[in-house]
């Protein structure tokens, strides 16, 4: 293997305290502290392990957390409502819905009622737009995770060619607007794209964000090229459950130049960014200077 390894497990645990550094004089100096509202609608597994470790998270690093649990059935105008109240709720700084919602519910709807100040998810489609056009937003975590760790490994990203795969709403488009933010030369490919082979062979930064095990073998990577696995997929091998990337680790990690590992890679970086994102709200929202390096 001649790839360095980007260590997201560790990269995360440096944006959390730097969050809870600046958290902690925050309230020092204004009395005032960040607050996370999350909402989780039914009770999918995945969904509760992840509203639990954020809600661990964010009073680790000192930040006030508020779960509001509800059931399956709850009604739209019952999840509008909730909504409404936290928009208004001066100690909430930030709100993040569970996805997926349960089937009767928009979530078109649901997201595009929260403040846009305090959408830390990224997902209100005002937040897209000021992405879209350069100016300042809410970011999506999972791709500010990944451009953190790709601005950290390279320096400048200007000038480099970048091919995203995945062209979501929530991971593939916003990192490639970030990436182009950056200077980068940027190509979305998704399933319809031809050659994709050779279109992954042309990149300098590859990110992944697919979601089918291991597609990327490593005779995809251009020798020396950072790659970003953003995929996370259960899978069964010799008989044991285990979580692999989009990105076939072994044969890519002998070419490229950078990988990151899953799990430990892209994973850990999103509830550390929904932190900061969380931090960044609170101080736009009482007009302080921003965290530096915390956000795109
Ligand atoms: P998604 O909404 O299902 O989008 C998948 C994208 O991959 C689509 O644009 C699809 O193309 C494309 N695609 C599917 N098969 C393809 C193929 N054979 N060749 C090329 N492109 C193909 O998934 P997502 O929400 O972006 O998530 C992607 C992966 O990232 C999943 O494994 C998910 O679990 C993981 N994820 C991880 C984190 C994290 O915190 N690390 C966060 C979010 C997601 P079309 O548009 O043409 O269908």
């Amino acid at each position: 293997m001649s790839a360095k390894i980007i260590d997201g497990k560790a990269f995360a645990a440096k944006v959390r305290a730097q969050v809870a550094a600046h958290v902690a004089r925050l309230r020092a100096e204004t009395g005032l502290t960040p607050g996370l509202a999350v909402v989780l609608v039914g009770e999918d597994p995945a969904s509760q392990v992840y509203v639990k470790n954020k809600g661990i998270q964010t009073r680790e690093v000192g930040m006030n957390s508020y779960e509001h649990k509800l059931p399956a059935e709850t009604s739209e105008a019952d999840l509008l409502a909730l909504i409404a109240r936290l928009n208004a709720d001066p100690a909430v700084h930030g709100i993040l819905v569970q996805l997926p919602l349960p089937g009767h519910l928009d979530s078109d709807l649901v997201i595009n009622a929260i403040d846009p100040a305090k959408d830390v998810d990224g997902f209100h489609i005002s937040n897209v737009g000021l992405l879209g056009t350069g100016q300042k937003a809410m970011v999506p975590c999972t791709p500010l995770g990944c451009l953190m760790m790709l601005r950290d490994h390279h320096g400048s990203l200007a000038g480099l060619t970048a091919v995203v795969v995945g062209r979501s709403n929530i991971v593939g488009k916003p990192m490639a607007q970030l990436l182009l933010g950056d200077s980068c030369t940027v190509t979305i490919a998704h399933s319809r794209t031809r050659d994709l082979a050779e279109v992954c062979r042309r990149a300098d930064i590859l990110v992944a964000a697919v979601g089918r095990p291991e597609m990327i073998p490593g005779d995809w990577v251009k020798p020396g090229a950072t790659v970003i696995d953003v995929g996370i997929n259960r899978i069964e091998r010799d008989g044991k459950g285990k979580l692999v990337g989009d990105v076939h680790f072994e044969s890519a990690a002998a070419v490229a130049g950078a990988i990151t590992p899953v799990p430990g890679g892209v994973g850990p970086m999103t509830i550390a960014c929904l932190l900061a994102n969380t931090l960044t709200a609170c101080c736009r929202a009482q007009g302080l200077a921003e965290p530096e390096g915390l956000t795109a």
